[in-house]
């Protein structure tokens, strides 16, 4: 092999060697690494690339108008020590890189008047040559990268072009950090409102509940001890204070629901059974409104092993929405529907509809269609998230279809079949 050609192999190998470090950085930083190893395995490949004896990263500090060290190899130095040091933005190379956004080489800075000898000092280290690049995130300059003191040589239009990569991936590495950090914060303030909300509830719920009783004890004595009027008034106090039991009632279960303790007590039942029930108890509401009510029962009835009086609960929040989202004399049906292992009971009303971006919303808590100053219903918007909830807590699951605003609404509870091979009897089974 000729002298020439045995150059251009070393020369091959080096530039082979070089790319294959900033291949491993890009690799490194598709990884979930933290950010301080990162900035270090970078810092390394500053030096490994160029040839330099320590690599730096400094932070452009936009409030304070100065450079902090974020990250840095130099040999014997603490970063700690190092990131106490402020760079100013005047009278500093790594200030010139932010202000000008351009790269600086200097081949001889033992002299140069540009260098920020206070770091120097501070560190016991001496600064002769340097090569500094700018980083930038989506053209934003957020600081600075910089390779000091090249062992053999100058610095080449190479180590230079490194450097430029180096320091776009040292930014995007940045800019992940502190997006993470951002989300980090967000999450715990979240973690903290949803902890203040849920204290509230539970606070509210159970200390509620004690004068509520006293109301709702006195209310129905008085009701019952007077006559004509007086006991007029005392039969609507009475009703005022057992709306507000069932409220709540309802942020106790939700609360419960929240904390996975549902406290289910599972039988089997048939779930013709249940619908009956839940039909009978919304009689008087139905035809109040007017409203025809049909509950079809033509496909068959089936077992389920559920909480008849949590179902219960259920049924009667979806029909009670039925009939008040339904304007007077309209239509309210429900009827099971048989599906491959599951029993998926529906009501369909004809009433005022979900507008298609509401269907999923609705089953948050507190969310309701209509504003909550200007509305004509009443209610919490809880119905829907505890039934919801609760369904899910027996494996099933409940959804709402409508064709858009008045063209009605369907809202279907898909429950798991009980298992009966050969255990039980359905004659058997309690359909009370
Ligand atoms: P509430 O009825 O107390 O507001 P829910 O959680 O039961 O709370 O329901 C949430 C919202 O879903 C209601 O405010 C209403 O906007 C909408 N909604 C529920 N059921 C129906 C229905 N059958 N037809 C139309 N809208 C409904």
């Amino acid at each position: 092999m000729t002298q020439s050609s045995v150059s251009l192999v070393s020369e091959l190998q080096r530039r082979n060697s070089i790319l294959k470090r900033l291949l491993d950085v890009s690799l490194i930083l598709n990884s979930n690494l933290e950010l301080k190893p990162l900035l270090v395995f970078i810092m390394d490949a500053v030096c490994e690339i160029t040839n330099a004896e320590a690599g730096s990263i400094l932070l452009y500090d936009r409030k304070l108008d100065e450079l902090h060290f974020e990250a840095s190899n130099s040999p014997g130095t603490s970063p700690e020590r190092l990131a106490q040091i402020p760079v100013p933005m005047e009278g500093s190379i790594a200030g010139q890189i932010v202000r000008e956004n351009t790269p600086v080489v200097l081949n001889d800075a033992s002299l140069d008047p540009r260098i920020f000898r206070q770091v120097d000092e501070s560190i016991n280290f001496q600064t002769r040559s340097l090569l500094g690049v700018p980083m930038a995130i989506k053209g934003d300059i957020v600081g600075v990268l910089e390779a000091v003191n090249k062992k053999q040589g100058e610095w080449t239009l190479d180590d230079r072009a490194s450097m430029l990569i180096l320091a776009s991936q040292a930014a995007v590495a940045i800019q992940n950090a502190q997006q993470s950090e951002a989300l980090r914060g967000a999450l715990q303030e979240l973690g903290k409102m949803d902890k203040i909300k849920t204290d509230f509830i539970a606070i509210a719920s159970h200390e509620l509940r004690t004068p509520l009783g006293v109301i709702l004890g006195y209310a129905s004595f008085l009701q019952d001890e007077s006559q004509g009027e007086a006991s007029e008034h005392a039969a609507q106090v009475l009703n005022a204070a057992l709306h507000m039991r069932t409220l709540i009632e309802d942020l106790v279960n939700l609360r419960y629901l929240q904390m996975g303790d549902a406290d289910l007590i599972f039988e089997k039942v048939q779930v013709g059974a249940l619908l009956s029930a839940a039909e009978h108890d919304i009689k008087s509401l139905v035809d109040a409104k007017g409203h025809q009510f049909k509950l079809d029962l033509t496909h068959g009835d089936f077992i389920v092993n559920v909480d008849r009086v949590k179902i219960g609960m259920v049924l009667e929040n979806i029909l009670n929405n039925a009939v008040k989202y339904t304007p007077n004399g309209g239509k309210i049906t429900m009827l099971i529907e048989p599906r491959p292992r599951e029993v998926w009971i529906q009501v369909i009303d004809t009433g005022i509809g979900i507008p298609q971006d509401q269907l999923e919303k609705i089953f948050d808590m507190f969310h309701q269609v209509e504003d909550h100053l200007t509305r004509s219903y009443n209610g919490m918007g809880l119905g829907l998230a505890i039934a919801r909830g609760m369904i899910e807590a027996h494996g099933g699951r409940l959804w709402a279809e409508s064709a858009g605003k008045n063209q009605g609404s369907t809202f279907t509870i898909a429950l798991p079949q009980a298992q009966l091979t050969g255990v039980l009897d359905p004659s058997k089974v309690n359909a009370k």
